[in-house]
């Protein structure tokens, strides 16, 4: 019998929505972007059918000889792009990359050394609420107070006391360049495996924007959906030593079936992180974090480490408004239609549920075609809504600004009248 059912209006009038949402607000969520049609639509394809347990050439069920092509294609693809010897394409998400990474190359009660997630870092880099931090010990290092930059001493004298088996770089809210270099003459030092841990700047390491970790880490992760552009999804880069133990880490021990249409959309956004055009978009995210960086600090607003080298910038809102807390602040922005997330600044003196900062990234509004003319414009509009936070007429006219802009700057113009009216 083939498929068939009513038109699913309740759903897609969410998809409709969630378009238009897309559409006219601006998106200043540093690790979010806006995927190509052609990612849209491999993930919407027919690979989601296809169970492929295993790997190329190596699956349990039958009928894979194609769909081991896209992964071969993907796999190879982004080896090229990052020059690494070996690629598993298959993790789900960011975590479970980071997972499988723990899981091929420590034993349970290991020592780990990560950044600690207050200043930046990430949940599956040890913390003691994610399995990271359960399975395996977890130490943490963090930034300097003088210049809120990554402290290598205490990174140094931390290894050295506690002699971790894996030391962790990547974060997920820091605005500077991570030295991979000063990380692997440390963990040279104590013996130590390095893990690069590159969710936030993979696409601005293909792009040339960002050094590439590939050459100096025994292990690359990153997320496939943040810079990079494409899928929600995870990859694990790694030298041969490490390719045997990746592998069986992601399958069988962690994941069963991998999601082959994503598998093939990340082979899409490889290809697309690959033409020059992407080169020139990694360079414009830089410049226009550098921009909105400039422009905020000219509205009052103070940059946790004086601005910043990457596709992000962290805003301690203190000496902007010394009553106004990242939570209160992220709350009137969406009002304003400015999404973005509130966040802990380095010492932060309030909770992290409340925090002192806000952390804006300019990957999805270069994406969509914004420059550091606009950017000028967003900081403007950002601290006029913050001003205004208690007037309710200002924050409307904020909004109507806000439409105005992104009116120009449409992520999805072919998909204006929500997905909806195409396909449901
Ligand atoms: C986003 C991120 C991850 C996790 O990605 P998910 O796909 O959300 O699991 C891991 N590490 C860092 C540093 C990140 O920023």
């Amino acid at each position: 019998m083939p498929v068939s059912a009513p038109r699913d209006d309740e759903l897609w009038s969410i998809l409709e929505r969630e378009t238009n949402r897309q559409n006219t607000t601006l998106q200043l969520i540093a690790s979010e972007n806006f995927t190509s049609p052609a990612v849209l639509a491999a993930t919407g394809s027919v690979l989601t059918n296809k169970y492929a347990e295993g790997y190329p050439g190596r699956r349990f069920y039958g009928g894979n000889q194609i769909v081991d092509e896209a992964e071969e294609l993907a796999r190879r693809r982004v080896r090229e792009l990052f020059g690494a010897d070996h690629a598993n394409v298959q993790p789900h998400s960011g975590s479970n990359a980071n997972l499988a990474v723990c899981l091929a190359l420590l034993e349970a009660g290991d020592t780990l050394l990560g950044m600690r997630l207050d200043q930046g870092g990430h949940l599956s880099h040890g913390q003691a609420v994610n399995i990271s931090g359960r399975y395996y010990r977890g130490v943490t290092y963090g930034v300097t107070r003088s210049d809120e930059r990554i402290d290598y001493d205490e990174v140094r004298d931390l290894a050295r006391q506690h002699r971790p088996r894996l030391i962790i770089a990547g974060a997920t809210a820091y605005p500077r360049l991570i030295d991979a270099a000063a990380f692997r003459q440390i963990a040279d030092e104590v013996g130590a495996m390095f893990l690069f841990d590159a969710a936030h700047y993979a696409g601005l390491i293909a792009g040339g924007a960002y050094p590439n970790p590939v050459p100096l880490a025994d292990v690359v992760t990153f997320t496939t959906h943040k810079t990079l552009r494409g899928p929600r999804g995870g990859c694990i880069l790694c030298r041969e030593e490490h390719a045997k133990a990746i592998d069986k880490a992601v399958f069988p021990t962690l994941q069963g079936g991998p999601l082959e249409h994503v598998i093939a959309a990340k082979a899409v956004a490889f290809f697309e992180a690959a033409q020059p055009e992407f080169a020139s978009y990694a360079a414009q995210v830089v410049a226009n974090a550098e921009a909105l960086a400039r422009a905020l600090a000219a509205e009052g607003f103070r940059l946790v480490s004086g601005g910043t080298e990457n596709h992000l910038v962290l805003v301690d809102l203190q000496p902007f408004d010394a009553e106004l807390t990242g939570k209160a602040a992220q709350e009137v922005l969406d009002r304003a239609g400015i999404t973005c997330n509130k966040n802990t600044i380095p010492y932060d003196p309030r909770s992290p549920f409340v925090t002192s900062g806000l952390r804006l990234g300019t990957p999805a509004m270069t994406t969509a075609g914004m420059g550091t003319d606009e950017m000028a414009t967003v900081a403007s509009l950002l601290a006029r809504a913050l001003r205004g936070r208690d007037d309710d007429g200002e924050l409307a006219s904020v909004r109507e600004e806000v439409t105005t802009l992104c009116s120009k700057f449409t992520p999805y113009p072919e998909l204006a009248g929500g997905l909806g009216t195409r396909s449901g």
